[in-house]
């Protein structure tokens, strides 16, 4: 097997599968590491879907990366022939002054996204919603939710097609520059590269132990409920939401349920939870859960979607990987034009991952791109 790439790039999850596609459609020669199987449920990707939307609370300056992203997975779905995005729309709810329909307002008057205010019920899909009267409610129809497992699997295919190396069930172990190249260490070999992409997700401030203080790793719990009307609750009935309880910090999401058959995982309605949960070690994740993370996400039904409450079928873990400021961190190293860094996706980054894939990949190969991700540079942090 040849030792020798053009770029390494360390973690075949979300955002390193994407890299590889993206590297090897221009003819470079890529090597992708992943430590586990492509896609596995052991990192930040697992759980069958992730939300996608432009009207971006968290940062307005997120909504260019964002029309390129919806376009880079349209592509991927064009020459695949899977279907990776699911059009549900989404409906934001919550108080006039939260963040979240703040923040959601701005970015869509700014950028001139779609947004409808609806009132009470007056969505044919917001019905089986009851919200406090004082609530605001918003409607993006050009919203829905990703395939996560499906579109690795799917940018990992495509990578071997173009011509990728990705060995898998191999983790790196230490990774040096040495004479201008690469070696990274594998239980496989050493390989050696020009450059190389580091996407470890939560294990992103071991490869590059001079991140590690910036990262903060929480697992988060998810549940898939049994709704007392199922047929209520189907991708045609049901849409994406993203509520914010006043009560709660943080905001409560979920999707419909998706099509049987179609993208497996489990079975239901999926509710989760958008705020830091348990710190942990990435090795030795307590799967678990506690009364009180469940109890957070069945409140959320019984008060937001009352019809929806009914026996929990499933309940899962998740790792979030959080940067100080909950924004993603893009970026040559500043010590090092060779070496490329993406980490710290802080709960949010799956739907961007078909942009971000196009960056690393331009980073590794020109040094620059033309996305605009300055706010997402390390500088932006006192001391780096
Ligand atoms: C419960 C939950 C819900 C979420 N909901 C949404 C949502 O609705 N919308 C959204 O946009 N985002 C969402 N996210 C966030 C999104 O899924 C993550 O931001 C994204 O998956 C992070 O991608 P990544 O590539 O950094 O990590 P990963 O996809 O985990 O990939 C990192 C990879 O690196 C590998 N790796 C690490 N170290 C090594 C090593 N030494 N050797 C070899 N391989 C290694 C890992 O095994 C892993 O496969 C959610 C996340 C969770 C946990």
């Amino acid at each position: 097997m040849n030792k020798h790439f053009d770029v390494i790039v360390i973690g075949v999850g979300s955002m390193g599968a994407a890299a590889c596609y993206w590297l090897s459609k221009q003819g470079i020669s890529v090597l992708g590491i992943e430590q586990f199987d492509i896609p596995h449920d052991q990192g930040s990707h697992a759980g069958q879907s992730r939300i996608i939307r432009k009207a971006y609370f968290e940062h307005p300056d997120y909504v260019p990366l964002l029309h390129r992203a919806y376009q880079n997975w349209a592509s991927l779905e064009r020459e695949t022939g899977a279907q990776l995005y699911f059009e549900t729309g989404l409906l934001y709810a919550g108080r006039a002054d939260h963040e979240l329909i703040k923040g959601t307002r701005l970015a869509a008057e700014l950028h001139q996204i779609k947004l409808d205010n609806i009132a009470r019920g007056q969505h044919s899909k917001a019905r089986n919603f009851l919200m406090p009267l004082d609530y605001e409610q918003w409607f993006e129809p050009q919203a829905g939710f990703l395939t996560p497992e499906r579109a690795i699997l799917s940018f990992a295919q495509e990578s071997i097609r173009q011509g990728a190396t990705l060995l898998t069930r191999q983790r790196v172990h230490t990774w040096k520059k040495q004479h201008g190249e690469y070696h990274v260490e594998t239980s496989a070999g050493i390989f050696t590269a020009k450059k190389l992409v580091v996407c470890g997700g939560a294990w992103s401030g071991h490869l590059v132990p001079s991140l590690n203080a910036k990262l903060k790793v929480t697992r988060q719990v998810i549940v898939w409920v049994n709704p007392t009307k199922w047929d209520d609750f189907t991708i045609d009935h049901f849409p994406c939401w993203l509520i914010a309880d006043e009560k709660i910090p943080g905001a409560l999401y979920g999707f419909p349920i998706v099509p049987a058959g179609k993208l497996g995982g489990p079975l239901g309605l999926k509710v989760a939870y958008h705020y830091p949960g348990l710190p942990s070690d990435p090795d030795h994740v307590d799967r678990s859960h506690t009364q009180d993370e469940v109890a957070i996400l069945l409140h959320a039904v019984k008060k937001f979607i009352p019809n929806a409450f009914g026996e929990v079928l499933s309940v899962k873990t998740c790792l979030y990987t959080y940067s100080p400021d909950e924004h993603f961190i893009i970026d040559t190293h500043p010590d090092d034009d060779d070496l490329i860094i993406a980490a710290g996706f802080s709960g949010h980054g799956f739907k961007f991952a078909s942009v971000v894939g196009e960056i690393l990949g331009e980073l590794a190969t020109t040094g620059k791109t033309i996305q605009p991700i300055d706010f997402l540079r390390l500088k932006r942090f006192n001391n780096y």
